[in-house]
């Protein structure tokens, strides 16, 4: 180890790089975060966060400074050119399985904020600004990785390196893997306002699927809001930006004299994954790793989700001798959610993204009716459960997501259970910390027939039975050798 600057080297200090840092941190894991900006990104990005992530930010210790400058608001609604409703997502501001609400409408800068600051409290977790990442080698033992740094150049060396740098990923390229391209692409000019009357906005959020120029209007904190314009074929992303312009298309909302432009930027929207997450000792996570449209608000999300099923993998391994293979689950455990996320997207965008007028008059009779018909879901529908990976084969709670209870004083479970792998027991349930949540617990225990349930530190069920069938295949699946996590959860609780 001592001839390691470091256990992780992180490139990239965007939301999922910086995520990462805190939870391994947490976890006791030595990390160097490269970021080559001296600040965080200014530009409009994202708007939305869901339940399960800010549960993520929960544990990084970033979601309170983020929901005091969030927003939430009921309806997600997909309108025609003429106003009328195509399909409905209700219930956005109920609270999720997460333990948050549904949808919380964010300033991502803010965000990265609250992420930065929660970093700077480890003293083992250390971002650089104006660092770098150029090219790295991996000698199979570790990485070595040389960095430009505003005092010279600099090598690193890490056992592990994680790109987290991206959509662009110097990592990825470095490493040469390539993109599966799930074929969307679309160029949108983003539009942020600071709002001084909120009283003349919507109070929902829109895609007005208009063909004469699709366009999403949609809430977001720290006192902002958002539009968001199709470029129409034969437009350019300077037609478009330009001043003049930008106030054709925000007159119909009739908003002058309530927001201030704060910022616009030329996006192109695509979707893809890569090929291959993991190569050696090389990871990828977050942009670097897949890219998605923003119609269901689940790039940065699919990030944070990334480092949480990294974290507690590589602080297993770095910290109690986990076996190599466990990294192996990250892509596979990962990816599937990922597809459904950007399927999810892609159909939403497709619904959005018409500019003929004829495909447009059949998609708007086609909805109307299958709306009548009761026939559109009023929500988005579930992501899917990992089916491969860390999880007790054959188990049918294994895999699925493990809500959040939160007490009637308003305490959440992960707050009083801390970051380790849960193993909670019916008789358990009177125990004076668990007591608060029995309630919920005991009903999710009873819904599973289950006398226990071993719950991973990313919050997805391993699996259920009698405590000692668990422990024992916990053991066997994370870290055969025999090591300290196994020993910690079988003191849970005391
Ligand atoms: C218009 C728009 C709307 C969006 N809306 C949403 C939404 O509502 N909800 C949502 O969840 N997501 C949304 N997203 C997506 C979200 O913004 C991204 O998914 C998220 O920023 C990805 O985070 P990241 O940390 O993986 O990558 P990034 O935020 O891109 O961070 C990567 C970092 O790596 C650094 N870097 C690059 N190369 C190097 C190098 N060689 N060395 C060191 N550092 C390097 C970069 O400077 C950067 O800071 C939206 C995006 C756009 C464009």
């Amino acid at each position: 180890m001592s001839s390691f600057d470091c256990d992780v080297l992180i490139a990239g200090g965007g939301p999922t790089g910086v995520t990462l840092a805190i939870l391994l941190a947490k976890r006791g894991v030595k990390v160097i975060v490269a970021e080559k900006e001296a600040d965080i990104y200014p530009l409009p990005r994202a708007a939305h966060i869901d339940h399960e992530c800010m549960r993520i930010l929960q544990e990084a210790g970033a979601a309170d400074a983020v929901f005091a400058t969030s927003r939430r608001v009921a309806r997600y609604d997909f309108l025609n050119a003429k106003g009328a409703v195509l399909l409905r997502f209700d219930g956005s501001d109920r609270i999720g399985a997460g333990g948050w609400p549904a949808a919380n409408m964010i300033h991502q800068p803010s965000v990265e904020t609250a992420l930065r600051r929660s970093l700077a409290g480890y003293e083992d977790a250390k971002l650089h600004g104006g660092w770098e990442l150029q090219s790295f080698d991996d000698d199979g033992e570790g990485v070595s990785a040389c960095i430009t740094t505003p005092d010279g150049e600099r090598t690193i060396r890490a056992r592990y390196l994680v790109g987290a740098d991206g959509a662009r990923s110097p990592v990825r390229e470095a490493a040469g893997i390539a993109f599966d391209d799930l074929a969307f692409e679309e160029p949108w000019l983003v539009v942020d306002v600071l709002v001084s009357d909120y009283s003349r906005l919507p109070d929902a959020n829109l895609q007005i699927c208009n063909p004469d120029r699709p366009t999403t209007c949609v809430l977001m904190g720290e006192g902002r809001h958002r539009w968001e314009f199709m470029i129409k074929p034969g437009e350019t992303a300077e037609q478009v930006s330009d001043d003049a312009f930008v106030e054709k298309l925000l007159a119909p909302w009739n908003v002058a004299g309530a927001v201030r432009i704060e910022r616009k930027a030329v996006y192109t929207f695509r979707a893809r994954i890569a090929e291959q997450w993991r190569k050696g000792n090389i990871l990828l996570a977050g942009d670097a790793a897949h890219q998605t449209p923003p119609f269901a608000g689940q790039g940065m999300c699919s990030g944070l989700r990334d480092a949480a099923n990294l974290a507690w993998k590589l602080a297993a391994m770095i910290k109690d001798g986990a076996p190599d293979a466990l990294l192996d689950s990250y892509q596979p455990e990962r990816a599937p959610h990922l597809r459904a996320t950007i399927q999810m997207a892609i159909m939403m965008g497709r619904m959005v993204c018409t500019t003929s007028k004829w495909s447009a008059f059949r998609r708007d009779l086609m909805f109307r009716l299958a709306r009548l018909l009761r026939k559109l879901p009023d929500s988005p529908t579930a992501y899917p459960p990992i089916a491969a990976g860390v999880i007790l084969p054959g188990n049918s709670a294994a895999g699925s997501y493990f809500p959040q209870a939160i007490a009637d004083d308003g305490i959440r479970l992960d707050d009083v259970l801390g970051t380790d792998s849960w193993l909670i027991s019916r008789s358990d349930l009177d125990d004076a910390r668990l007591r608060p949540f029995a309630e919920p617990l005991g009903d999710w225990l009873a819904n599973h027939q289950a006398e226990a349930v071993l719950v991973r530190s990313d919050h997805y069920v391993f699996g259920t039975g009698s405590p000692d069938e668990m422990l024992t295949a916990w053991k066997q699946a994370v870290n055969p050798a025999g090591a300290r996590t196994t020993e910690q959860i079988k003191e849970w609780p005391v």
